[in-house]
């Protein structure tokens, strides 16, 4: 484009606009700068099901832990299907890393009795956070709830202080921006996320979303509602954006049109796929902390990298002492020669 043909494209807009634009533009941190100070954010991690998948997982946690989250969690299988692995996670993580470990349990499907099993287990491994969740019946039942069991998940909250307040624990529950799939209205939905919250959750984590307005809109609501805890935005960064479409149609949380392009045809294409995931990622962080929101949580699918990239351009990086190159070999006999 020549400089005559720019200069036509600058004349042809309205000096206010082009002017507004611009100040709009220097308001916005560059990357370069933290957003916002403050920031923080949590992990989820999934219990590996094989010795490759907890190398896996070690390694992520051993990636992510220098940049000081508030806690990481571990999923749990409704109805108890990853319950041994999801133990051996949460205490492998309690035992060999100083992160501050959150266990998920479900209640679907399961006795009060085995569920307070689950429960003493993780107070005695050291265990002081519970993302208490109702999960998702078995195929092919409509409930799930089987007879002496908990409800839903604001009753096994309530079971959870009843049985363990005097331990301290805290509690987060789950919260649904685009309304939970089997809600009878959004406004049911936001009643039962108080409820959950009236019972002694601490907090709630939302499902994953990608329309940044539809959270503010819920979060917006929720206060009116009343609602005072704190709501902590679920962040997925793409890590396989196949994937993600088929688990998103399953959660309720809709992909929008703007996703679809911009990801077509790159499942070929890791590198760019990537890239793209984090530009995705980071910009709707960013939005979200233009309005206020401090707190992330990241489900990080055991990957890394695209949570400590997304993370890094909210700020949120290692402290100094962590940024430390470790010594080369070459350089390490040199300093031993010198000592
Ligand atoms: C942060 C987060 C973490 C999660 N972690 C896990 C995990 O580790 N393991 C796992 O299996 N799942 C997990 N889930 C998924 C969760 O178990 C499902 O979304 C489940 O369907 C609802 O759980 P809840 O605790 O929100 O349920 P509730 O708070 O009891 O219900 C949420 C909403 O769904 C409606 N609802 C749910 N089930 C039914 C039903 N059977 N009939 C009628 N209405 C129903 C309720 O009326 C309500 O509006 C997680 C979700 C979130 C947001």
């Amino acid at each position: 484009m020549s400089a005559n043909s720019n200069n036509t494209n600058l004349n042809s807009g309205s000096v206010d606009g082009i002017v507004e634009a611009g100040e709009r533009l220097a308001r916005r941190p560059w990357p370069t700068t933290p957003i916002r100070s403050g920031i923080e954010v949590s992990f989820e991690f999934f219990p590996p099901a094989t010795d490759t998948g907890a190398a896996t997982l070690a390694r992520c946690a051993d990636e992510l832990a220098p940049l000081g989250p508030n806690f990481v969690s571990v999923t749990y299988g409704a109805g108890g299907t990853t319950q041994d692995r999801t133990h051996q996670a949460v205490s492998r993580l309690a035992r060999e890393t100083e992160l501050n470990v959150a266990g998920h349990l479900t209640c679907v499907g399961a006795t009060k009795s085995q569920v307070g099993e689950v429960i003493d287990d993780y107070v005695a491994g050291g265990v002081s956070h519970i993302v208490a969740l109702r999960g998702d019946a078995p195929e092919g039942q409509t409930d799930g709830t089987v007879s002496g069991g908990y409800a839903d998940a604001a009753d096994l909250v309530a079971g959870i202080r009843r049985r363990h307040d005097a331990d301290g624990i805290e509690i987060s529950v789950g919260a649904y921006p685009e309304t939970h799939p089997k809600a009878a209205s959004p406004q049911a939905d936001l009643d039962n996320l108080k409820k959950k919250l009236d019972a002694g959750a601490d907090r709630a984590i939302t499902q994953f979303f990608f329309d940044t307005e539809v959270f503010l809109r819920f979060l917006e609501r929720a206060r009116a509602a009343g609602i005072t805890a704190p709501i902590i935005p679920g962040i997925m960064p793409v890590t396989n954006f196949a994937n993600i479409t088929r688990f998103s149609s399953r959660c309720g949380t809709d992909i929008p049109d703007w996703m679809h392009d911009l990801f077509a045809g790159l499942d070929d294409a890791p590198e760019v796929h990537q890239l793209v995931s984090a530009t995705v990622a980071a910009e709707q962080c960013r939005r979200l902390a233009e309005h206020g929101v401090t707190n992330f949580h990241f489900y990080t699918m055991n990957k890394p990298e695209l949570t400590a990239a997304t993370c890094r351009i909210l700020g949120v990086k290692p402290a100094a002492k962590d940024l430390a190159k470790p010594e080369s070999a070459p350089q390490l006999q040199q300093r031993q020669r010198v000592s």
